[in-house]
């Protein structure tokens, strides 16, 4: 385990998995600069809120719904998009807590959710050229390109591969406007508990999931019991009136130098403004945040979950400390220990791919006091979780960490129980959350070049995870799903998915496949998956 003082750049010394490479450098500096400058997207107060409401999770008191697309695109950043989506995870979510009687809390793999690792840096394509042996006519050649990395790094476009850290800025961008917008809905009664049944959903056709629908809601508003557990208190913390919900965004960390850029200090606590990191990777971070105001006469501070800092008060100690850089850094940190925010999402994760022990972005979240997201298949060792879970949360946080298990249906039982019994072993106390999609992908037998997950698959590898934990003594906390609710021109429901009550076939995929990355569950697959949800918490 590392022993050496973490910064926002300390990952920079470490080995990189799924890195990107770009070529102008001077750019990229250009870009991180700008990045640095510019406001945070999610406060402080709101990531910790989250991660105490993910303590509840973890001690099955609450149930975590996290959903949304594989890769957002810039174009999703546009009202309609964003709305469907919305709705989805709202309806879901008020169909779960109907079912198990729990406060759900909502994140959404959404504004920022742009970067992707992919298992080939390069792919085949098929390229349109001249043909030099008869003018004016095309030939088609195979060309090896670089791939699609998410829209923040390149384009999907086959003549746009080129890294260009331009992207970045127009990740920030996007996310910020997803994010304003979003808020803009909460704040204007877009999730309104008295009118969920105008929440797009009038364009589902399906009458059984109507039916099923207005009999959960004419129950829920009935319900005193549920506007209580949708509005009150889950250990003693404020969910907001029945007018408004919770919802909060994430997003998989990957590339690490925009994670960095906006990683900021809570040593202002009592100012409104945050630190950026240094763009000197050795620069201390206690030395920072020396001049900031004090917004706000009385002494509390802005932040109620930061203390005040104290004064600094010119005693012998600190004056003989002060002629040594090093000491005078372990003497503050004795006073108040800093806490590093990244301030892109409330929620970041490690991908599958880039876990390592001793990598860049372990090291990097090892350092960030959000509440963060491990996946954990059948790759990774049992002890090698014990490991991770020592690094980035060593002062055993509850809420802290999640682990995304994304084993697949079919391997589930096999490597499930040992990770279980290896956290057990341990003080560590965890969300256990199942990804049902991505052991889940499989080539369309119509047409092979499309992925696709079948939704007797996602449910099975649920309702496997729910029976193991139970048979464990622990709790399976939520679930994590790739979905959306985007509709084409004619409002039809996208088709990336095969099976759920529409009965999607094989040869259907085609008729409405939006995806650029992995394969959806659409509107409706999603509400089937939260009334089975809603059935098994219940039973
Ligand atoms: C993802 O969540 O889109 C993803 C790439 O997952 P994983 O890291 O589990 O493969
Ligand atoms: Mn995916």
């Amino acid at each position: 385990m590392s022993t050496k003082e973490w910064t926002p750049s300390s990952w920079r010394e470490k080995p990189i998995a799924q890195d990107v490479i770009y070529e102008d450098k001077a750019h990229l500096e250009k870009v991180l600069t700008k990045l640095r400058r510019l406001p945070p997207l999610v406060s402080p107060v709101e990531i910790d809120r989250l991660r105490s409401q993910l303590a509840d999770v973890a001690a099955g008191k609450a149930f975590l719904l996290q959903g949304g697309d594989c890769a957002e695109l810039f174009d999703d950043c546009s009202s309609d998009p964003i709305e469907h989506k919305l709705s989805l995870i709202l309806l879901m979510s008020l169909i779960i807590l109907h079912g198990s009687r729990l406060p759900v809390v909502r994140i959404a793999r959404i504004a920022g959710q742009y970067a992707k690792p992919r298992s080939k840096p390069t792919e085949m394509v098929d390229f349109e050229v001249a043909d030099d042996s008869i003018p004016g006519q095309t030939k088609v050649e195979k060309r090896e390109i670089l791939s699609f990395r998410g829209d923040n790094v390149n384009g999907y476009d086959k003549s746009d591969r080129n890294p260009d850290p331009e992207r970045l800025l127009g990740a920030y961008f996007h996310s910020t406007a997803t994010l304003n917008y979003i808020r803009t809905l909460l704040l204007s009664g877009f999730a309104d508990l008295h009118k969920p049944l105008d929440w797009s959903f009038s364009h589902v056709r399906s009458p059984e999931i109507h039916k099923a629908f207005s009999a959960v809601i004419e129950s829920l508003q009935d319900s005193l019991d549920f506007m209580k557990v949708a509005t009150g208190a889950v250990g003693g913390g404020e969910r907001g009136g029945i007018e408004t919900v919770d919802l909060f965004t994430s997003h998989e960390a990957l590339l690490l130098e925009y994670e960095e850029a906006l990683t900021r200090s809570d040593e202002g606590s009592t100012t409104r403004s945050f630190s950026p990191p240094s763009s000197k990777a050795s620069t201390p971070a206690v030395s920072r945040s020396v001049s900031q105001v004090r917004v706000g006469s009385n002494s509390e501070s802005a932040y109620p979950h930061s203390p005040v800092r104290p004064p600094k008060s010119p005693s012998l100690a600190n004056s003989l400390a002060n002629s040594f850089s090093d000491i005078r850094l372990e003497s503050a940190k004795s006073q108040k220990k800093e806490k590093w925010y990244n301030t892109s999402a409330h929620f970041i994760w490690i991908g599958d791919r880039t876990r390592q022990l001793d990598g860049a972005h372990v090291e990097y979240f090892r350092g960030i006091a959000n509440p963060i997201g491990i996946k954990t298949g059948p790759s990774m060792k049992p002890e090698e979780i014990v490991r991770i879970l020592d690094i980035v949360n060593p002062d055993r946080i509850p809420g802290k960490v999640t682990l995304i298990g994304r084993y697949g249906a079919e391997k589930v039982d096999q490597f499930l129980p040992a990770h279980i019994d290896a956290v057990k072993a341990t003080d560590h106390v965890v969300v256990w959350q199942c990804d049902a999609m991505h052991g889940n992908t499989k080539s369309s037998q119509t047409d092979p070049s499309l992925k696709t997950r079948h939704f007797v698959d996602v449910i099975t590898e649920i309702t496997k995870s729910m029976a193991i934990h139970r048979e464990k003594g622990t709790i399976l906390g939520g679930v994590h799903l790739e979905l959306t609710g985007e509709v084409n021109e004619e409002g039809y429901s996208v088709t990336e998915c095969i099976g759920g009550s529409m009965e999607l076939q094989d040869k259907d995929l085609s008729f409405n496949y939006r995806t650029h990355c992995d394969p959806r569950l659409n509107f409706e697959q999603g509400l089937d998956v939260a009334f089975l949800l809603a059935d098994h918490l219940r039973s």
